[in-house]
């Protein structure tokens, strides 16, 4: 749109006919101050100015357009029957103006100029919009490049923590050997097993994570009856923690359809964030049930440390770790992340309901599998 300023409303009717025979948008204003304020509101590509106006002049007008951050870049026509000496064209210049029109005016030459000043203004502010665009960018970039560096920082801490124990367990094994110790090197031998599990699970986190990023997470699907896979989730946490008692309520008694070994380690991701959360406490609740026959639920409910209510829905995303208790937890934030990739991708729900000091329930639901197009929709 193009502003109009001028003191004379007979002048702005001509220069609007001129303007809008060629499909521009004309706006005006009657005084500099009156268009100070409309070039605060609104959007204008360009503006013609009258030079000699009561109150503000055109010049003063033009100083404090080019001062707005908003408006500096608006080209300025200047348009003047009385002020026609250099001396005024040149400070019509130096206050802003892109050009400066002495009346009588050919009507064509002024529109060729707003035609050409609309055009590179245009550009300029194309131009405007794509260095911010790509100094965004280089900031997110150099922001990816920092959390990458955060992330080997911590993985390699993650994985020198069990090496540096099985290094450790390694040498007591030995000189249990050595002293003819066999219970002693059986026990040492154990915890170095636990320490090669441990590894073995960040390892395939980590896997898991990449494989996530490149879309490469494959799923071995068939219809299954979940019970069976839910209590051998269960043993295997209750042989693991013998110290902790997981107290099982409900049955599914259905079928699903989707990948037994990736729900397994959904439920087994869940059930071993519960224990470790929960530092003071060795009970965890496990329940099954079926809701209206279509989804199998499941939810993990322990009395830990619990997370804070706007931390909750973060948790699922990648490398998330609540701030509060990522020092006293060892952790790289992808478990929760790998279950809702699992989850979603067997068309099921998950969530979390936790309050700080009383504990925290995660829940996560599967589609019951009723018939073979359920199958064939996957
Ligand atoms: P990690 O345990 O390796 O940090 P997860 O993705 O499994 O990664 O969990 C992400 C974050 O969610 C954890 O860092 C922790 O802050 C929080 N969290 C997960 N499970 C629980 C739980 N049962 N109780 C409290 N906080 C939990």
């Amino acid at each position: 749109m193009i502003l109009i300023v001028d003191d004379r409303p007979e002048n702005i009717i001509a220069l609007r006919r001129i303007l809008e025979k060629h499909q521009f948008e004309v706006d005006s204003a009657l005084s500099g101050e009156e268009a100070l304020k409309k070039v605060l509101k609104n959007n204008y590509d360009l503006i013609i100015l009258d030079v000699q106006m009561p109150g503000l002049d055109g010049f003063e007008v033009a100083e404090s357009i080019s001062g707005y951050s908003k408006t500096k870049d608006i080209p300025i026509i200047f348009l003047s029957a009385v002020n026609v000496n250099k001396q005024f064209i040149s400070k019509g210049y130096a206050s802003g103006g892109r050009d400066y029109l002495i009346k009588p005016f050919d009507p064509d030459v002024l529109v060729l100029k707003v035609k050409t000043f609309i055009k590179l203004y245009e550009q300029t502010c194309a131009l405007q919009n794509m260095q911010q665009v790509l100094v965004e960018e280089i900031e997110f970039r150099k922001q990816a490049e920092r959390t990458k560096d955060e992330f080997i920082t911590m993985a390699s801490h993650e994985l020198k923590t069990p090496l540096t124990s099985i290094k450790g367990y390694m040498q007591m094994v030995d000189r249990s050997v050595d002293r003819d110790l066999k219970e002693d090197a059986k026990k040492y031998l154990e915890r170095t097993r636990q320490q090669l599990e441990k590894l073995n699970i960040l390892i395939d986190d980590l896997l898991d994570t990449s494989k996530i990023a490149s879309g490469k997470l494959e799923f071995k699907n068939r219809v299954y009856e979940i019970d069976p896979i839910i209590d051998n989730a269960v043993d295997i946490i209750r042989q693991t923690f013998p110290s902790h008692s997981i107290i099982k309520t409900g049955e599914a008694g259905a079928k699903v359809y989707g990948d037994q070994i990736r729900i397994e380690q959904v439920i087994l991701n869940y059930l071993t964030n519960a224990i470790k959360y929960s530092p003071f406490s060795t009970e965890i609740l496990f329940d099954v049930s079926l809701l209206s026959c279509d989804e199998v639920m499941i939810n993990v409910t322990d009395s830990g440390i619990g997370i804070p209510k706007d931390k909750q829905e973060q948790l699922f995303t990648k490398f998330y770790r609540v701030e509060e208790s990522s020092n006293r937890f060892q952790g790289l934030g992808m478990g929760l992340y790998i279950c809702a990739e699992i989850i979603k991708r067997h068309h099921g729900r998950y969530g979390v309901d936790s309050e700080p000091g009383k504990g925290s329930s995660f829940y996560f639901t599967l589609p019951v599998y009723h018939n073979q197009e359920q199958t064939l929709k996957s």
